[in-house]
């Protein structure tokens, strides 16, 4: 959000000036730098100008000035300023020493459009890396923001609407979170598009990360009309919920401190969840589960539960990865089969049934916790 929108007595922490030349310079010479905490003396609506205290003095800027600063609210935040990766005598003095300099490593998935990307700039002040990896053309950014004396890396993966293998960045976000193995990952939706959005929730879900929501353009879900007890959402789904506004910074903070309670194991919402496929299906899963689990179990401390899913949908990636494995390799054989009496029984190929199944667990949380607004039909 803007300097000028915070009113009086709040506090904020600037993460980027707009402007330039002489303004520019005048601005910062003031003290109003990325990562200085301001607090508002006195800002009457619609009129100028308004008193700020900055640096331990107080300022007076035209709110056209102010508009020209970005901020977070709330001043328990600090951004990193120094290189990415420092050194051991680098100078950090945590705000807040609860973190004791530990690292959280976070990934930012979600649909494309949901948000993620303004997300990631409103939290990191737009000073991001940009890195490369492994052969792969597909950039993932990474910032470092310090929060309460925990350094947390935030990387922003390319949006999808889902984990399987049907595109690069399918892909790509799937070794991410499977070998890169992060803390705590972020899953960005949107709030006006749940239905659609969660999909790629309950693949996380599967996954055994540990996710967190940010119900982001939770403005937009507002002026729908809908009401959503994203609380009530979060218990069903095992799931933090955090509604956030990314544009404007909103909900930031309150993301920040759901990702330290759900790495140090203090959330009360955060659980596993399974999702329930039906009978026949489950009885196919725990044929393939059970045969992972003999054969010395899943690789790299992969979830068995989440290979035999992926099995029985026929995923070409787990399927030659299992088949590469000597110990494993009668899985795929083993799956192939259970498809095919699947597919005789319901008529249809397993991986339908079971994606029907992943909405089918979305539309239940949704009907027992959202009333839909006036748009609803539109988008239907
Ligand atoms: P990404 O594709 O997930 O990285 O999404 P972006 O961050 O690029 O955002 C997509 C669009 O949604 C942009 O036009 C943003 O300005 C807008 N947007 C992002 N967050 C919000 C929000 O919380 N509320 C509203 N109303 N718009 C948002
Ligand atoms: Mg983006």
């Amino acid at each position: 959000m803007r300097l000028s929108e915070l009113a009086t007595s709040q506090k904020g922490t600037i993460t980027r000036v707009h402007g330039s030349g002489a303004f520019r310079k005048r601005i910062m010479e003031m003290g109003f730098v990325r990562g200085k905490n301001v607090e508002v003396i006195r800002n009457a609506p619609l009129l100028d100008p308004v008193e700020y205290r900055i640096m331990g003095y107080n300022v007076s800027l035209r709110r056209k000035e102010a508009w020209l600063v970005e901020v977070i609210p709330g001043e328990e935040y600090r951004i990193e300023t120094e290189p990415y990766f420092t050194t051991g005598n680098s100078v950090q003095t945590p705000l807040n020493s609860i973190g004791n300099g530990k690292t959280i490593n976070v990934a930012l998935v979600g649909n494309p459009n949901s948000g993620k990307t303004s997300l990631f700039n409103q939290a990191s002040g737009a000073h991001e890396r940009t890195g490369n990896y492994s052969g792969v053309t597909i950039d993932a950014r990474e910032t470092t923001i310090h929060h309460k004396g925990f350094r947390i890396n935030l990387t922003d993966l390319p949006g999808t609407y889902s984990i399987t293998e049907y595109t690069p960045e399918e892909l790509f976000v799937r070794t991410r979170l499977l070998e890169g193995k992060p803390d705590v990952v972020i899953n960005v939706v949107d709030a006006s598009n749940l239905e659609r959005n969660l999909y790629l929730t309950t693949q996380l879900i599967e996954m055994n990360v540990r996710v967190i929501i940010a119900l982001n353009m939770y403005d937009e879900l507002q002026k729908s009309g809908a009401r959503l007890n994203y609380d009530d959402l979060g218990s069903l789904m095992g799931t933090p919920v955090v509604p956030t506004v990314a544009v404007r910074g909103r909900g930031i903070i309150d993301l920040l401190n759901r990702v330290i309670e759900v790495f140090s194991g203090t959330d009360t919402v955060a659980r596993p969840v399974r999702i329930n496929y039906g009978k026949t299906v489950e009885a196919s899963i725990e044929v393939l589960d059970t045969g992972i689990k003999k054969n010395g179990g899943a690789p790299d401390g992969m979830p068995s539960r989440y290979l035999a899913v992926k099995l029985l949908e026929g995923d070409r990636a787990v399927t030659s990865m299992l088949r590469s494995n000597p110990a494993l390799a009668s899985l795929p054989g083993l799956a192939g089969s259970e498809r095919s009496m699947l597919a005789k029984s319901f008529g249809e190929e397993a991986d339908s049934v079971m994606a029907d199944a992943r909405y089918g667990f979305i539309a239940g949380a949704l009907a027992e916790t959202m009333t839909p607004g006036k748009n609803a039909a539109d988008r239907a």
